[in-house]
């Protein structure tokens, strides 16, 4: 926090005309160190809307799993399979704080509950709304899933392209990966799994 601080004060007063955030103080530092100038018009608020950014991109970690489910858990008498798939989402790999977007299927067995459909995405995207590792993602959609309706099974399978792939290194800008995370009866039954991976790759649109 003392470097933080610090790298705040080092700023001369005419670049920073109100009291920077820590990471817009930083994220001045490293436009200059990247050989721009930060005092340059197009750049002038850059700092505050990059915090500004950041701050969205990882508003995740201030959200819990209890807010955003806030009761919307109900009784049902039907067992059939659940899913919503093509959930959009926009992630940041940990690695390299870079993007990674893509889409997700989450699919479960209901215990004699469901949770409101509108939820999944939420959950979705609390948990992208971090530094993240697309493994880790969809593991804990799957037990946040799991969890909160008591699901007999929990299929999750997340299709992402990644920035740091893409832009740099390797530079594929065409590859995916994909993973998976299968609990309960999607792990222990095969027809289970087949069924969502059936359901998903249906193509067929019927709006
Ligand atoms: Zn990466």
């Amino acid at each position: 926090m003392k470097t933080r601080g610090s790298a705040a004060i080092k700023l001369m007063p005419s670049q920073a005309t109100e009291v920077d955030s820590p990471v817009a103080a930083m994220v001045r530092e490293v436009i200059k160190e990247i050989g721009e100038d930060p005092s340059r018009q197009g750049l002038l608020k850059t700092p505050e809307r990059a915090d500004k950014a950041l701050r969205f991109l990882t508003s995740g970690y201030a959200t819990s799993l209890d807010e955003i489910v806030n009761g919307a858990i109900f009784d049902v008498d039907t067992e059939g399979m659940v899913i919503v798939r093509d959930i959009e989402f926009y992630s940041m790999c940990e690695h390299h704080m870079l993007p990674f977007f893509g889409k997700m299927h989450v699919a479960y067995l209901p215990n004699k509950r469901v949770i409101g459909l509108s939820k999944i995405p939420r959950i979705v995207d609390m948990y992208a709304r971090r530094l993240q590792v697309q493994e880790q993602l969809t593991e804990q959609v799957a037990k946040a899933v799991a969890e909160t309706v008591g699901a007999r099974g929990v299929g999750v399978i997340a299709e992402a392209r990644h920035f740091c792939m893409m832009m740099r290194g390797v530079e594929k800008q065409h590859s995916g990966t994909i993973t998976s995370t299968m609990l309960g009866e999607f792990k222990a039954k095969k027809t289970t799994r087949d069924e969502f991976l059936a359901l998903i790759s249906q193509r067929t649109n019927p709006f």
